[in-house]
């Protein structure tokens, strides 16, 4: 099943491309939602911090799929979520 692009962009008109697998935005806005914030880094630190982003989407994705299914990680509370 896929998931239509959540982005809503500067005229609201949102986004009618499909979304990333297990993602809430397509290929093409995904890297602008995480490159907010970090507008003054450098070409290539921007790229590396995007690549952070996804690797910490994914795991948080990950453990709430796991918890989704009952399972409770045994660090909840001392190290939490990225
Ligand atoms: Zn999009």
């Amino acid at each position: 099943m896929a998931n239509q692009c959540t982005w809503q962009g500067q005229d609201g008109l949102g986004c009618t491309h499909t979304a990333l697998a297990g993602k809430s935005y397509c290929a093409e806005h995904y890297p602008l939602v995480y490159k907010v914030g970090s507008a003054v880094k450098r070409k290539k630190d921007t790229s590396r911090y995007d690549r952070i982003q996804m690797l910490i989407d994914d795991f948080n994705a990950v453990l709430e799929e796991l918890e989704a299914e009952g399972w409770t990680p045994e660090w909840e509370g001392e190290v939490g979520r990225l």
